[in-house]
């Protein structure tokens, strides 16, 4: 099936595209879907569809000629005008599904016109892939901005495979519920042949959505891999992919001396100090706010960690115009200050808050350094940092605090503390029961958690999605 071309469709291409100077540049992307299929892509001389994310004065064509030039897969662009970024994207998409879809209810706004420019957004890029699609390709569809492309390639009577891989976690049926256009979402992902989701629980949420909302939807058998299905006369199957990073990557990375010694030098100046480190983009989803109070309620509740260990929480600027990321942003400002108010000394300050994008070499360190990484979102589709940390950690001297509701929590319950990132109080006690854990026991579960996702890295996800995509 190597020989199949894959047809990946995603809402952002995989570049940066800006003016640099009076030249215009395309930057390939760096993050970890890219690296993933680039390899990939390559050698199949793949073909790559989606929002370009740049204004209409740049020269698209040439660009994206020059792209496929330099790294042998091309990509073809569908562009938006503001108005429909706007609604499709940051509206509908960012606030209605994202919320929903991460159970966070009060955080939803929905709007019958946003809907709407979702649905003609999707058939728009529907078209694109119409207007490039080979008979023999693998078409893939990624993720909650692109639901309805299934449907819309589907009524077309395109011939080929269609995958779709839900990124972000899928809801049980009675929050599902509350979306007023919800039986038409549902058929649109049952327009697919293979359904992804990333863990069990997501795979199961939407096969008892499916089955409770359309009764026309049956299920013909449960595998171990994945579920089968019938609607409308065709089989839809549905099974869970955990996506992953390329281990190899991250623990090379860390070994690497510039890493190290930027590891060092962080540690010089702590003076013998434990290190927890917490990286997010800047996200309601991710439980930061519940995060510094449960560290608060740690050093309440257990003076010995008083001086002897920071929180350092780095936070990556993300949808920085929406007021409930800008609301967020003020609620961490106050409360790092308070806690460090209440609890710093002159020599020691318990949270270090860095609001910014890191580079490489200072998250390797970042990683590699820290004795416990606190991780605890709310509700999150994977959670990569998690898997960042443990591969990176070469060491195998820290300690993984992760939240249950993590899709990482999964594979990795065995080796990480799970918590409950609402239960402030049990997740205090971890914070300290992380801080005393001997190196002995560090070790016994930094191993199983590197084995883990070493075995399960991003190269098996995509192997085994596009396998199974190939055989439906
Ligand atoms: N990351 C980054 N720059 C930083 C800090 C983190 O690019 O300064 C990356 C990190 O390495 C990880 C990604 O951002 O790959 C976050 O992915 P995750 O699945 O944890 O959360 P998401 O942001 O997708 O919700």
């Amino acid at each position: 099936e190597q020989q199949r071309r894959l047809l990946v469709v995603s809402n952002r291409l995989p570049v940066v595209i800006e003016r640099q100077a009076d030249k215009w540049q395309i930057i390939p992307g760096s993050g970890g879907l890219v690296t993933a299929l680039a390899p990939v892509m390559r050698q199949q001389k793949g073909l790559w569809i989606g929002w370009p994310g740049c204004d209409e004065e740049a020269p698209l064509g040439q660009l994206l000629d020059r792209f496929a030039q330099d790294n042998g897969y091309s990509l073809a662009a569908v562009p938006l005008s503001a108005d429909e970024v706007e609604r499709y994207y940051r509206g509908f998409s960012n606030e209605a599904l994202w919320p929903l879809f991460h159970d966070l209810l009060g955080f939803c706004r929905f709007s019958y016109d946003n809907w709407q420019v979702y649905l003609d957004v999707n058939r728009r890029f529907a078209q694109v892939v119409t207007e490039h699609a080979k008979a023999d390709d693998l078409i893939w569809v990624h993720d909650y901005q692109l639901i309805g492309v299934g449907d819309q390639l589907r009524a077309l009577k395109m011939p080929q495979p269609l995958g779709y891989f839900l990124h972000i976690p899928f809801p049980a049926p009675d929050l599902f519920r509350r979306l007023p256009w919800k039986d038409q979402l549902i058929r649109s992902l049952l327009a697919y042949d293979l359904l992804g989701f990333q863990t069990q629980r997501d795979r199961r949420n939407f096969v008892n959505t499916a089955t409770s909302l359309l009764s026309e939807v049956e299920v013909v058998s449960r595998k171990r891999h994945y579920d089968v299905l019938q609607f409308e006369g065709r089989t839809v199957r549905v099974g869970h992919f955990p996506i992953s990073i390329d281990f190899d990557e991250f623990d090379n990375g860390a070994r690497s001396k510039e890493v190290e010694d930027a590891a060092w030098y962080l540690h010089e100046n702590l003076r013998g100090r434990q290190l927890m480190l917490g990286v997010d983009r800047l996200d309601y989803t991710k439980g930061i706010p519940e995060r510094f109070l449960a560290f608060e309620r740690a050093l309440e509740k257990y003076p010995e960690l008083i001086t002897n260990i920071s929180l350092m929480q780095l936070v990556v600027p993300s949808r920085t115009l929406v007021p409930d990321y800008q609301n967020l942003k003020e609620t961490l400002d106050q409360l790092a200050g308070r806690i460090n108010a209440r609890f710093g000394q002159p020599e020691w300050n318990p949270i270090y808050y860095v609001y910014r994008t890191l580079g490489r070499t200072q998250l390797l360190a970042r990683y590699r350094t820290s004795e416990i990484a606190l991780i605890t979102p709310l509700r999150d589709g994977m959670n990569l940092v998690a898997k960042e940390y443990c591969a990176s950690s070469v060491e195998n001297n820290g300690v993984l605090i992760l939240s249950e509701f993590a899709g990482a929590a999964d594979q990795l319950r065995k080796g990480a503390l799970l918590v409950n990132p609402y239960d402030i109080e049990s997740t205090a006690d971890a914070i300290y029961q992380a801080y005393v854990m001997e190196s002995g026991e560090r070790l016994r579960r930094m191993k199983l958690l590197r084995n883990e996702i070493r075995r399960h890295d991003v190269h098996h996800w995509l192997d085994s999605f596009t396998q199974s995509l190939y055989s439906s």
